[in-house]
């Protein structure tokens, strides 16, 4: 039976790259009807913090991604946070040490910082100088026993060849040579290192396939190697294409946002953040575009991954945001944009019911234009609040001076008073044809009124939110603009 994990550090928020990871583990997982783990890699003390363990809970339920074993659902394989595996790892080092595979290491920082400096000196590449890798065993164990501090090194041979095939990269080999010499597996503090312990559980929790990002490709080779020297079966591995941003560099801030928490917190869809992720480096055909996260668990394949880097585009995501914003439901949609309304306090906590009356009017408009759920507090504001003041500068149109603005808003007095008998269409050709009368384009037109009726450049379309906000109010707002202008 299939059986894959998701095994983050809980060292930082979740990123995009991360939760792809989980996604196409949890994907693969349910399309194999295998299982899928979360194990906690917690074994850098250090680098641990507990904010990204919620973090990582809050994604994950977010998402709605459900693993069938982790820390609180046991499969008869845990514990799953390796900080309670401590022991385990202890007993299983041993083993290596006892069989010759791994030695112990004294040798201080200050010996190995003074290594560095020199090698740094020489243009070499770090590496261990292998220097306690002959001790004596019994001098090892004397020195051991009398306190002295040591690391556990891993002995890589010095000769032969470790080959491995990715599932998506196909075989690989590495000269033992080339693998980092003697790496530590066992800190000073008795934590393994990563390598060994995610070896040590991948192995007893019977996972099949590794996927994970493509990063840890060359440190593959050495993760075979300690399989072999436990006498283990080796995983099938498939890593993942990396993620990048337009530029072609590693997705990362520059870029924008990564955390998952960023996109949650900004008003994406789970559904969107779903589908578009899934997009990163796997493809089903060359055309379909829109998969739910049920349909990816009976699709998603492993042979449909891509060889080549992914490219992490913010516009497509907030393109698939919108999409799904639309297709949603629509009482659903009122039930998650009226909390944004009431914490951005733009209507009461709890919601009067003339904040309900005008948010359902408003409703059929603000549907078809949010990218992402929070817009709906710039999109509605106008119609809660009175406007306090604004940059006055963006009411003035391109190629227009203040001056030239102010004039406009003159003649958009007495053509919105003609509102009252005219309906919309009228109102549009009316518009149209004194900006052609004037020389005035109708964006020129349009956009004092906007800034003064909503106070801000983005709003549903501009007629219907004079509609909603009522003739005698625009026109005041449209007053305060004229004054605005006149003295500044
Ligand atoms: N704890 C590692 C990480 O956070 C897991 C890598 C792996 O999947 O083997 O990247």
């Amino acid at each position: 039976m299939v059986r894959v994990r998701y095994a983050p550090s809980p060292t930082g928020l979740q990123h995009i790259g991360g939760v792809r990871t989980a996604l196409f583990n949890y994907f693969f997982a349910r399309s194999q009807g295998g299982k899928f783990i979360l194990r906690i890699e917690d074994t850098d003390q250090g680098r641990y913090n507990e904010e990204s363990l919620e973090d990582l809970y809050d994604t994950l339920n977010w998402l709605g991604i459900q693993w069938d074993e982790g820390p609180d659902k046991d499969g008869g394989f845990g514990p799953y946070i390796q900080s309670q595996r401590f022991d385990l790892y202890q007993t299983k080092a041993k083993e290596l040490l006892d069989k010759g595979l791994a030695y112990r290491c004294f040798c201080t920082t200050e010996r190995l910082d003074q290594l560095r400096k020199q090698q740094t000196s020489e243009k070499k590449d770090f590496g261990y100088d292998k220097k306690c890798r002959d001790l004596d065993p019994l001098e090892s164990q004397k020195r051991c026993d009398a306190g002295e501090s040591w690391v556990l090194r891993l002995k890589i041979p010095e000769q032969g060849k470790i080959t491995f095939t990715d599932e998506i990269l196909g075989e690989i080999s590495r000269k033992t040579k080339d693998v980092s010499p003697d790496p530590v597996i066992l800190k000073a503090d008795g934590f393994p290192t990563y390598h060994l312990a995610h070896v040590v559980d991948d192995h007893l929790m019977e996972i099949t396939h590794v996927l994970r990002a493509q990063e840890w490709i060359p440190s593959t080779p050495l993760h075979v190697l300690l399989f072999q020297a436990f006498g283990w079966e080796v995983p099938r591995y498939c890593h993942l294409p990396m993620v990048m941003g337009k530029d072609g560099s590693k997705l990362s801030k520059r870029h924008g946002s990564t955390s998952v928490r960023d996109f949650r917190l900004g008003g994406y869809l789970p559904e969107a953040m779903i589908n578009y992720v899934s997009l990163l480096g796997w493809a089903y055909d060359d055309s379909r575009e829109f998969f739910s996260c049920k349909d990816l668990e009976e699709l998603f394949t492993l042979k449909k991954l891509n060889k080549s880097p992914a490219v992490f585009d913010y516009r497509k995501l907030e393109w698939f945001n919108g999409q799904y914003i639309r297709k949603m439901d629509p009482d659903k949609l009122k039930e998650l944009l009226i909390p944004i309304l009431q914490e951005d306090e733009i209507i009461h906590q709890p919601a009067t019911e003339k904040d309900l009356e005008i948010f359902e009017g408003a409703f059929p408009l603000i549907r078809e234009r949010l990218k992402y759920l929070k817009d709906v507090s710039e999109m509605l504001r106008f119609l809660f609040k009175d406007i306090e003041g604004y940059d006055i500068s963006l009411a003035i149109p391109k190629k227009m001076t203040q001056e030239d603005c102010l004039q406009v808003v003159l003649q958009l007095k007495p053509l919105l008073a003609q509102f009252k008998d005219k309906n919309q269409e009228e109102m549009e050709e009316l518009f149209h044809s004194t900006a052609e009368e004037r020389g005035w384009k109708l964006g020129q037109l349009m956009q004092p009124l906007r800034l003064a009726v909503t106070g801000s450049k983005v709003s549903p379309p501009l007629f219907e939110s004079i509609t909603l906000l009522g003739l005698d109010k625009s026109l005041e707002r449209l007053d305060y603009l004229e004054k605005h202008l006149t003295k500044a």
